[in-house]
């Protein structure tokens, strides 16, 4: 597995810095697991244990299926595998996800898991993130991280106040999925009455810009949505972005999965201060980006994310130039309700200025989650999840349920 390599800084033109350099790089354990590894990638690990060419497609299915159909954690367990491989496999790989430090279930279901990364420095404690599972009643959302911190500095984002900044491997983005089916008994084998998988979508909303690691986000995405593995299909897995503008296009192409765009402001002036990543791509170049889109089709709308900030961003005026500039773009609107952390300078939105202004993008015809019953489907933020171990509030899970309607 390559390294991931450190994000160049940013040179900005005045105001709060546009990025921080990121400080980590990723080291690989002694024995480096497979999961994550393309399945060339495995074929390659095969060839270097001296397994014979002609035999390494084979090897790779069998491999392939136990480990993310089966979701099976030590190679003794693939029994359609020769004993000699698998012991052969066992001196140089593993099956290894990331290691779990907490887990808490809330009263409503939503788990949240504290996963334990290696870090570049042995004097520095190893990185943690965070992975949360949220259900409902038609579907089960996983909200996934794409980087430790982020390099990005979006002004009511906690995870932008984070010093330490590395990417995730591949590994570690589809070992966030595995974690999940383990702690959840989600694999195949599981008994259910109609064999419903409980984790059915998925959203790269959890810490991390996911366009600043494009290829390792690429890689776990396909093996999460190839259909002789986990399945989740491409249809069920949601990419959001503070708007890397030449990278949507690409993550249309290569990636194929629906897109959510941290949009939270309709003025260049506001986004600039909200999601600094602005001054590089302004709203024009970010809507045009959306338009050539090429997974944008009737039956593919985007998401518009908007996080509800009292007296900056709340007005109905900020409601009429939303559905202005979402003119001809299929597309959703996801109101976030702010989620503040201790040192904002923001607040959420009142409830009823909340309500006013999802009516008016309502009537204007998008649809938009807020809408329905509060308490149940009030979509809130994965990308403030922190590297602590404290328990989910319930405005929290409130915010990840209006985060994870995302179809
Ligand atoms: N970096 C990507 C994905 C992670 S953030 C992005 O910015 O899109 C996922 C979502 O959570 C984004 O829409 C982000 O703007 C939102 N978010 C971040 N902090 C929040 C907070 N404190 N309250 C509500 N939403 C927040
Ligand atoms: Fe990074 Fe997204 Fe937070 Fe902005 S909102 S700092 S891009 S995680």
């Amino acid at each position: 597995m390559a390294a991931s390599k450190p994000v160049a800084p940013e040179t900005a033109t005045g105001g709060a810095p546009l990025e921080k350099v990121a400080l980590e790089t990723y080291v690989p354990p002694a024995k480096p697991s497979l999961i994550g590894l393309t399945r060339a990638e495995i074929s390659e690990r095969l060839a270097t244990i001296g397994i014979p060419r002609e035999q390494q497609r084979m090897r790779v299915q069998q491999l392939w299926h136990w480990m993310y159909v089966r979701g099976v954690q030590t190679f003794a367990e693939m029994t359609s595998v020769s004993k000699d491989l698998r012991a052969e496999l066992e001196k140089h790989v593993t099956v290894d996800r990331p290691e779990v430090v907490a887990e808490q279930i809330s009263s409503d279901g939503t788990r949240k898991w504290l996963l334990r990364l290696p870090s570049g420095h042995d004097l520095e404690k190893p990185h943690e993130v965070e992975c949360v599972y949220i259900p409902e009643t038609d579907r089960g959302t996983l909200c996934v991280s794409s980087q430790v911190g982020c390099t990005l500095n979006c002004s009511f984002c906690h995870t932008g106040t984070q010093r330490l900044v590395r990417n995730l491997t591949a590994g570690e983005i589809v070992g966030q999925i595995m974690v999940a089916r383990d702690r959840l008994n989600d694999w195949a084998d599981r008994e259910t009455p109609h064999g419903n998988r409980l984790v059915t979508n998925i959203v790269m909303m959890g810490m991390g810009e996911p366009l600043y690691n494009f290829d390792a986000v690429r890689d776990g995405l396909l093996i999460v949505a190839d259909n002789e593995g986990i399945g989740i299909s491409k249809r069920r897995i949601t990419l959001s972005t503070s708007g890397v503008v030449p990278n949507i296009v690409r993550a249309g192409e290569e990636i194929g999965v629906m897109l959510a765009i941290s949009l939270h402001a309709v003025r260049d002036e506001l986004r600039n201060e909200l999601v600094p990543l602005n001054r590089k791509y302004p709203i024009a170049e970010l809507m045009q980006a959306c338009r050539d889109y090429p997974a944008a089709s009737n039956a593919k709308r985007i998401t518009f994310e908007y996080v509800m900030l009292k007296g900056v961003n709340d007005s109905l005026d900020d409601a009429k130039r939303l559905v202005k500039l979402l003119k001809g773009i299929h597309a959703k609107i996801n109101l976030i309700p702010f989620n503040p952390w201790p040192g904002t300078r923001y607040e959420c939105s009142d409830w009823d200025q909340i309500e006013k202004f999802s009516e008016y993008v309502f009537n204007a015809g998008y649809s938009s989650p807020v809408r329905t019953p509060r308490g149940r489907d009030i979509l809130a933020a994965c990308g403030q999840l922190k590297s602590e171990t404290e328990k989910l509030s319930a405005r929290e899970r409130q915010a990840l349920r209006a985060m994870a309607m995302t179809d």
